[in-house]
């Protein structure tokens, strides 16, 4: 019952706020009152409390990456839980699917990152209760009519059942099941709002294409993956229905699409700071702390992915607009251009030459194999070897454009996505860049 009323509370909250404070200078003030107050909780946090002592400003502590993340554990958490203890107690969670691993009563999280490497997360009951508020304002919106919910998980944590109330009825589904074991459940549910990865919405909406679901959606939400466009317009086109997208890490929710259809960096309760990665500071890497995080605090911590920004969102809702996410940044492709020089070439180009190769192509996926190779895998409409020549002489025209040539483009016949684990559309198995 208190859960609830917490909901309830940070969902008034948010609206209070919506109605007060929904201005960027509305959410400024917010996030210095809400930093100040996570600063000097930080005194509890053993990797901070020296810096808090210090009285450091928070530009003067280390900016992290999932790897000190995981590693320093121990210290970071304000509630002395031992990293040992957590991944055994969320691992035997995931063996048996008994799906609600706690200490005392912080909830135990694993996530699962593109290259396969497990996170573990901690969440206090108030935690979750602004992670559901924050959803239900952002995303799902306010109804007084009951809908349903199918979501879609690597596994099931309390975090999301949570969200079960008269208003909202949740059904999980584990996306380490095979798919088609969900379609009955799904059909039979019949829910009214839809949230899975890309790569699950894909499976659905194959599904859904030969009337094996007969779904009618009011809300489509994609989460935990990149959305691409090529996926967007297959996923209207099949449900009916505009897709709204949610951006999130660790169990922190960083992002949510705007009334245009473009997601806004909640920076209300994200601070977040920009590592340009061009000189023209359009790309950049977030780097997030999470205002609403105490139990495990996200103090400066560096995502690997690409950001391009959209300077202007008609919109009107604060926060920093995303124009796309190019994914990883181990996702980029480098080659040697005709001066000898080593020249990155960023996903958004390889994706665009694409798109723009012909509008059958529904799926592709592509690999740097080696220096001079690229491994095309594409599923499509219409003619095989039209499509592959036009693929072909747009990917090299493209690279041309960077002086690039003798690149040699193979098309392969399978793709292997293993479930459960994020899709990488563009990937560089040859080398990595920083
Ligand atoms: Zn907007």
């Amino acid at each position: 019952m208190k859960f609830k009323l917490d909901i309830l509370i940070q969902l008034l909250r948010f609206k209070w706020n919506r109605l007060f404070h929904w201005s960027e200078q509305g959410w400024e003030s917010l996030r210095k009152k809400r930093l100040k107050k996570l600063y000097l909780h930080l005194r509890n946090s053993p990797a901070y409390r020296e810096l808090v002592n210090q009285n450091a400003p928070l530009s003067e502590f280390p900016v992290i990456h999932k790897n000190i993340f995981m590693r320093d554990f121990d210290q970071i958490n304000t509630v002395n839980i031992k990293k040992a203890d957590a991944l055994k107690l969320a691992l035997e969670a995931e063996k048996t699917r008994d799906f609600s691993p706690m200490i005392d009563d912080i909830t135990i999280g694993l996530s699962s990152g593109t290259s396969g490497n497990t996170g573990i997360f901690l969440v206090s009951p108030r935690e979750r209760a602004h992670w559901v508020a924050g959803i239900l304002d952002r995303v799902i919106g306010f109804s007084l009519q009951k809908r349903k919910v199918a979501f879609f998980l690597r596994a099931n944590s309390n975090l999301y059942e949570s969200a079960r109330s008269r208003l909202l009825e949740f059904a999980f589904f584990d996306i380490m099941q095979p798919i088609g074991s969900h379609i009955e459940k799904l059909k039979s549910f019949q829910p009214d709002i839809l949230i899975a990865q890309p790569s699950v919405l894909r499976s659905l909406a194959k599904a859904q294409e030969k009337g094996k679901m007969n779904l009618s959606l009011k809300k489509l939400i994609s989460v935990a993956e990149v959305l691409e466009s090529i996926d967007r317009k297959y996923f209207e086109k099949v449900f009916g229905i505009t897709i709204s997208e949610v951006y999130q890490c660790t169990e922190g929710f960083l992002a949510a699409s705007c009334p245009a259809g473009r997601l806004h960096f909640n920076e209300d309760f994200i601070f977040l700071e920009k590592k340009y990665l061009d000189e023209g500071k359009k790309r950049f890497h977030p780097v997030i702390t999470d205002l609403y995080r105490y139990t495990q605090p996200v103090i400066r911590y560096e995502l690997n992915d690409i950001i391009v920004e959209y300077p202007h969102c008609e919109c009107g809702q604060p926060g920093t607009a995303i124009d796309f996410i190019e994914g990883r940044s181990d996702d980029v492709f480098i080659f040697t251009d005709e001066n000898g020089e080593e020249t990155t070439v960023y996903p958004d180009l390889m994706r665009r030459a694409i798109i723009t190769a012909s509008g059958e192509i529904t799926f592709y996926h592509l690999t740097q194999t080696d220096q001079k190779t690229i491994a095309v895998y594409l599923e499509h409409e219409g003619s095989q070897n039209d499509i592959q020549d036009k693929v072909k002489s747009q990917l090299l025209e493209k690279l041309a454009g960077y002086k690039i040539h003798n690149i040699e483009i193979i098309f392969t016949h399978s793709y292997q996505h293993e479930p459960g684990t994020k899709l990488r559309r563009i990937k560089n198995e040859y080398s990595k860049a920083d």
